[in-house]
């Protein structure tokens, strides 16, 4: 059975999301902002919580745990390399290994950059994946513990994806990243198709993801750092691509 999704916003910014199992009832909520709002998705799904997959150690990613796996006794699954930085953990998990949600099941893929040992989740049969803040709609996370050519390669594996799976991302962005990837290609006309859509969904008060893989290859300026025109247009033309990406991502910091 395919595995069903309910998103909401949890905090000022981030996204909480579940996914939910039919045959077996089990689901997994993917990092934990803050235990209310996820409690009432629970309460609003009628779904039991089993899992917890955290994608980083940030605060506005793991500061429901405790609370939750309290009530629910569910088992904490985060990556192994930042295990020491998140409370409450019964498993750890690296490159490959599998995730079980039921009977849905994720392959965890290591993408470093934000955080040292930030990992991502994507579970093929349903060609769902989540990204915690690595990916954004038009953005990616900032490069905080790594270094810009880890980042890059951490986008190229998500990019590698097929490109009609859904992503989930940590955050709503979406819409200050278009207005800073207009300023980087402001002649892409995917760009400008996909800031229509954003204003239409902010204006009706919905969200912007998710967002698919294949669209945001030709809409992500971040994505985009190997094509030759987004190199000129920043003037590192001939440039290595992880050069060309850490002057996109320097540019947006500054932005
Ligand atoms: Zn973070
Ligand atoms: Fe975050």
């Amino acid at each position: 059975m395919a595995a069903e999704i309910y998103l909401f916003p949890c905090l000022k910014d981030n996204f909480g999301v579940l996914i939910h199992d039919p045959a077996s009832g089990a689901t997994a909520s993917i990092d934990a902002p803050e235990a209310a709002p996820i409690e009432a998705a629970l309460q609003k799904t009628g779904w039991r919580l089993s899992e917890i997959l955290v994608t980083h150690h940030h605060g506005d990613h793991t500061a429901g745990i405790g609370e939750l796996k309290a009530r629910h006794k569910c088992r904490v699954v985060a990556p192994r390399a930042e295990a020491a930085r998140v409370a409450h953990v019964d498993e750890t998990v690296a490159e490959g290994d599998k995730v079980r949600v039921g009977a849905l099941e994720g392959r965890v893929i290591e993408t470093p950059g934000h955080t040292s040992g930030h990992i991502s989740y994507f579970f093929p049969a349903d060609k769902l994946a989540f990204v915690g803040d690595t990916l954004f709609s038009i953005g990616c996370g900032r490069v905080i513990e790594g270094n810009p050519e880890m980042m890059w390669h951490s986008l190229l594996k998500l990019r590698a994806l097929p490109d009609d799976t859904q992503f989930y991302c940590g955050h709503e962005y979406t819409e200050a990243n278009i207005r800073f990837a207009k300023t980087i290609e402001p002649n892409n006309k995917a760009l400008a198709a996909r800031a229509d859509e954003v204003a239409k969904l902010s204006a009706a008060g919905k969200p912007t993801i998710p967002a698919t893989i294949g669209a945001e290859k030709a809409q992500n300026p971040f994505l985009r750092a190997d094509v030759a025109e987004v190199a000129k247009s920043v003037g590192l033309a001939g440039s290595p691509a992880w050069k060309v990406f850490a002057e996109i991502r320097e540019r947006k910091n500054r932005f």
